[in-house]
């Protein structure tokens, strides 16, 4: 039997319950505004939601966070999020061997790695035809130096930079080429999904301030653990599942299973695909299709808790890594699992396990495949020019919010949904210094489509 659903005057209906509308729900619940949040599937969570399988939790995505990210300590109800980091820096697999790279450190470390860098970049070069080994002291302390840099950059200051695709961008900065391909390269297509790295070269430094500035991290318990916090912190009645909205206008939705509810706002809060077809005229993206696999094994095939990823291509997996060492609670006691993705299509089985045997250096013919993820929307494109402040107010009364309006990332989706309450409230006029999305702001919100 279906719930009953109401819209009292003065309610804002919140189409969708992702992380951006449970987020914009959480600051207009806390400004003291009555939200109803309809959400067409029947759990919250969207993109980030987390299947059981055999006793394993696996994420439909294979979120990475960074412990950096601004909006997790700036939503409410976020306080008692639980995320597992993964080791400091990355794993890289490249020219046939893993070494790790890429730890962020803090600016007295970095001042020391300036130095070592300078040191080292003034010390007689080797032989000719001898080439220091990757991961070695003078890729560490460069690395070093240009991640402190970058994590030091105001996210202002990033934004003001030229804007480039991020493949040209470093073409042109000179970087070594055992930094480039070694690191960088595979690092960004992790963090953007992209692999021919087209993404505008702001939202690729954001990408890598984020990085530098905190830990790559999993929310502990699967991807929905987030979503799942965001809407237990809400008002009983809040959320409805299973209710689709094939209609909205500034004061009034119309659902499949409800029929018509008038109300005093709506924040459209679903993907792009689906906005545009609610508000035909906005606008869609091109989008980065990717596969998430997930394989349990009797044993880890690696101790560390580490992010793996590989800079040889071997084959389509971008990055992968044996995610129960990140987060013991998303597998059971005594077995394993390992989290693969690729940024394409569902690949081959032969090739998936000749590739994750390569890299972890070990049989994979023991591996179940417990499921296999594939989204061709995954994430929204960012080629340049982005704006990565998209208005999301179109009128009085209709906003719109997601990752689509701001950058395609979990950090970006709550801070779009700040974004639409903050012009929810200044709509109905509720003073800026009762509502918590009135808080700091790093650029300016537009307030017009
Ligand atoms: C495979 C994959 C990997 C990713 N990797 C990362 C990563 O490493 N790091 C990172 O930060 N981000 C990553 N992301 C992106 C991240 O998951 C998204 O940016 C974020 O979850 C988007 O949240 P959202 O609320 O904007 O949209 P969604 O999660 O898509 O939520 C929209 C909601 O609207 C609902 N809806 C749609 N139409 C209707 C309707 N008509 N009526 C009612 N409800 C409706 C949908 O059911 C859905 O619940 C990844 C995404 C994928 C798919």
């Amino acid at each position: 039997m279906l719930e009953p659903v109401h819209a009292e005057p003065g309610t804002v209906v919140i189409v969708g319950a992702g992380v951006a509308g449970l987020a914009a729900a959480q600051h207009l619940t806390r400004a003291g505004v009555r939200t109803l949040v309809l959400e067409a599937a029947s759990g919250v969570g969207g993109r980030m939601s987390t299947e059981k399988v055999d006793g394993f939790r696996v994420d439909r995505i294979g979120p990475l966070l960074s412990t950096s990210y601004p909006e997790l300590r700036r939503t409410p109800g976020l306080d008692g999020l639980a995320l597992r980091p993964f080791s400091p820096g990355v794993l890289v697999h490249s020219e046939g061997r893993r070494h790790r790279a890429g730890e962020p450190v803090g600016p007295r470390r970095a001042r020391g790695a300036l130095s070592a860098a300078r040191a080292l970049a003034s010390a007689p070069r080797p032989a000719r035809g001898v080439r220091p080994p990757l991961g070695g002291p003078l890729d560490h302390a460069r690395l070093g130096a240009a991640l402190a840099r970058i994590a030091a950059t105001p996210p202002a200051r990033l934004l003001a930079r030229p804007e480039l695709p991020i493949s040209r961008a470093l073409s042109e900065r000179g970087l070594p080429s055992r930094t480039l391909h070694g690191f960088i390269r595979p690092l960004l297509s992790a963090l953007l999904c992209d692999p021919d790295l087209t993404t505008s070269s702001r939202c690729a430094e954001l990408a890598l301030h984020a990085y530098a500035k905190g830990r790559l991290a999993v929310p502990e318990g699967g991807a929905d653990a987030l979503p799942e916090l965001l809407a237990s912190g809400l008002p009983p009645g809040t959320v409805h599942t299973g209710v689709r909205v094939t209609a909205v206008a500034a004061n009034h939705v119309t659902t499949a299973e409800h029929g018509e509810l008038p109300c005093s706002g709506v924040v459209l809060a679903t993907d792009a695909l689906a906005a545009a077809a609610l508000l035909p005229g906005l606008r869609v993206p091109g989008f980065h299709p990717v596969t998430v696999v997930h394989h349990a094994a009797p044993e880890p095939p690696l101790a560390e808790a580490a992010l793996l990823l590989d800079a040889d291509r071997l084959g389509p997996v971008a990055h992968t890594s044996v995610i129960s060492q990140v987060d013991p609670s998303r597998a059971p006691a005594g077995r394993a699992l390992i989290s693969s993705t690729v940024l394409g299509p569902p690949p081959g089985d032969r090739e998936l396990r000749a590739q994750l045997a390569a890299l972890y250096g070990t049989s994979t013919c023991r591996w179940e495949t417990l499921a296999v993820h594939h989204d061709a929307h995954a994430v929204p494109a960012m080629p340049a020019p982005h704006d990565p402040r998209r208005p999301v107010r179109l009128l009085d009364g209709l906003y719109v919010c997601g990752d689509h309006r701001d950058t395609s990332t979990v950090q970006g989706a709550l801070h779009s949904g700040r974004r639409a309450a903050r012009a929810v409230l200044t709509d109905l006029g509720v003073p800026a210094a009762a509502s918590p999305a009135s808080g700091e702001e790093e650029t300016p919100v537009h307030e017009a489509a």
